[in-house]
C-alpha cells in the first residue's frame, strides 16, 4: 500500500463531466489498495472570475477579504469531487485548507506555508477514506483564510507530500508533461521524461509556465520527487527529482520569453557607483532586472543596457530617465521588439563549448545576438522578436533533435557493451 498525493488543476475540473472522470480516476487508484489524498484547484477560470468580481466592488480589494473570496473557488471543487467519489461508492472526506492543518503567515494573496498539522488527514486516511483537500489555501496566525499565490494548489500538493512522506506525488494537468520547447512554436518538441528541480525552476523563470515556481522550490528544498502528467491521456509524464550532473542532459529544453523589454542608457560616466545608482533605484521600486550588459568605456563614457518585464517598462523607463539626467548621460531608449531564447540543462556544467554551439546555431540561421547571459545551467540570448520562432527552432534543432540523431546512431554500440 502506497500513499499517493494527486493534484488536479482547474482545467481538469472545469465541467461536471471532468469532475466525474477525475473521481473515477482517483477511485481506481484507491481500489488498487492505496491511500489517496486528492488536492484540487478551483474549476476552470473561477479564480480569474472571482478576482474580476472583487475589482468591480473595490479598486484595490483588501487582501483578507480577497482571500476569503478566492478560497471559495477551491471549496466548490472539494465538495463536488468528494460527492462524485461518494457517488462511486467510496468514502471521501473533503477538507478546506484550515481543517487540513495548513498554517501560513499573514501575507494575504501570497502567504507562505509555515507548518502543517495533518492529524485529521491521517485519521481519515486510516479509516480508509479518500481525503480531498482544497488547494491554494491556509490559515494565518490570526485565523484568517490566506491563499498561497496564483497556482498555489501545486504548493499544497507538494507540501502535503513532503510532510506525510508520500510515496508518490502527481500533478495532473491538461498537457502530457514538460516539453523540450513549446510545441506550438516548435512542432518537433517532445516530452522530457526526467528533469531536475533546478532545470524545472529555470524553465519557469524563462517563460515556460507549467507549475508554480514556489511549489518547485519547496519540492527541491524538501526533496519531494513529483510527476507532471495529463489527466485525460495515457502516459507517464515528466518525473522531476534530484539528478546528478552525469544523469542530466546537456540541454534538456529550449524556452522563449517574449514578455521583456530592453532599456539602454547611453554614455553614462565610466566611474564607480554609476551602475549601483541605476540598479538600486530600480530595485527600490521592486523592479526585477534580468539581463545587463555594459560595453567597454570610451573617453570615460559607457553604455548600459538591461531588460525588464514588459509590465514594468513604463516605470523602469521613468526611473532610468531620472537617474540618467542626474548622471549627465546622453539619452535613454526603450525597445519592446525583443525576445529572450534560453537553453537549460544541468549537463552543461560538465560540457564546455555549449555557448559556442548555441551562438553558431543562431548565426547559421542568420540571427543576430544582442545580449547574452549565462548561469551554470542556462544560457540566454536576446534577439529581435520577429526572429524568435526561427531562433528557437534553430537552437532546438542543434541541441535536442541532433542529440536524438546521435543517440540513435550510437544506440546499437551501447547494447553490445
Ligand atoms: N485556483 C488558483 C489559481 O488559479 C490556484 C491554482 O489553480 O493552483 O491560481
Ligand atoms: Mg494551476
Amino acid at each position: 500500500m502506497a500513499l499517493i498525493v494527486q493534484k488536479f488543476g482547474g482545467s481538469s475540473l472545469s465541467t461536471v463531466e471532468k469532475i466525474k472522470a477525475v473521481a473515477k480516476r482517483v477511485v481506481t487508484v484507491k481500489r488498487q489498495g492505496h491511500q489517496v489524498i486528492v488536492v484540487v484547484s478551483a474549476m476552470g477560470k473561477t479564480t480569474d472570475e472571482l478576482i474580476a468580481l472583487a475589482k468591480q466592488v473595490h479598486h484595490q480589494p483588501p487582501g483578507r477579504e480577497l482571500d476569503l473570496l478566492l478560497s471559495t473557488g477551491e471549496m466548490v471543487s472539494v465538495a463536488l469531487v468528494s460527492m462524485a467519489i461518494e457517488e462511486l461508492s467510496e468514502e471521501a472526506e473533503g477538507f478546506p485548507g484550515y481543517f487540513a492543518g495548513i498554517r501560513t503567515d499573514t501575507l494575504h494573496t501570497k502567504a507562505r506555508i509555515k507548518r502543517i498539522e495533518p492529524i485529521r488527514i491521517q485519521k481519515e486516511l486510516e479509516k480508509g477514506k479518500i481525503v480531498v483537500v482544497a488547494g491554494f489555501q491556509g490559515l494565518s496566525p490570526e485565523d484568517a483564510i490566506t491563499t498561497l499565490g496564483r497556482g498555489g494548489s501545486d504548493l499544497t500538493a507538494i507540501a502535503l507530500a513532503a510532510i506525510l512522506q508520500a510515496d508518490r506525488c502527481e500533478i495532473f494537468t491538461d498537457v502530457p508533461g514538460v516539453f523540450t520547447a513549446d510545441p506550438n512554436r516548435v512542432p518537433q518538441a517532445k516530452l522530457i521524461p526526467l528533469l531536475s528541480y533546478e532545470e524545472m525552476l529555470e524553465m519557469a523563470s524563462t517563460g515556460a509556465k507549467v507549475m508554480q515556481s514556489r511549489a518547485v522550490e519547496f519540492a527541491k528544498k524538501y526533496r519531494v520527487p513529483f510527476t507532471v502528467r495529463a489527466t485525460f491521456q495515457e502516459g507517464e509524464g515528466t518525473m522531476v527529482k534530484e539528478l546528478d550532473v552525469q544523469e542530466g542532459a546537456v540541454v534538456s529544453s529550449v524556452s522563449l520569453d517574449d514578455k521583456q523589454a530592453k532599456i539602454s542608457v547611453f554614455r553614462v560616466p565610466d566611474q564607480p557607483g554609476v551602475a549601483a545608482r541605476l540598479f538600486q533605484a530600480l530595485g527600490a521600486e521592486n523592479i526585477n532586472v534580468d539581463m545587463i550588459v555594459q560595453n567597454v568605456g570610451q573617453d570615460n563614457r559607457a553604455d548600459i543596457s538591461f531588460t525588464v518585464n514588459l509590465i514594468d517598462l513604463e516605470k523602469s523607463l521613468q526611473i532610468a530617465r531620472e537617474i540618467a539626467t542626474g548622471l549627465g548621460a546622453e539619452r535613454v531608449t526603450a525597445d519592446e521588439d525583443i525576445a529572450k531564447i534560453s537553453i537549460i540543462g544541468i549537463g552543461m556544467m560538465n560540457h564546455p563549448g555549449v555557448a559556442g554551439r548555441m551562438f553558431h546555431a543562431l548565426a547559421s540561421a542568420g540571427i543576430n545576438i544582442e545580449m547574452i547571459s549565462t548561469s551554470e545551467i542556462k544560457i540566454s540570448c536576446v534577439v529581435r522578436r520577429k526572429q524568435a520562432d526561427r531562433a528557437i527552432q534553430a537552437v532546438h534543432r542543434e541541441f535536442i533533435e541532433s542529440q536524438e540523431r546521435e543517440q540513435s546512431r550510437t544506440a546499437p554500440d551501447r547494447e553490445v557493451t
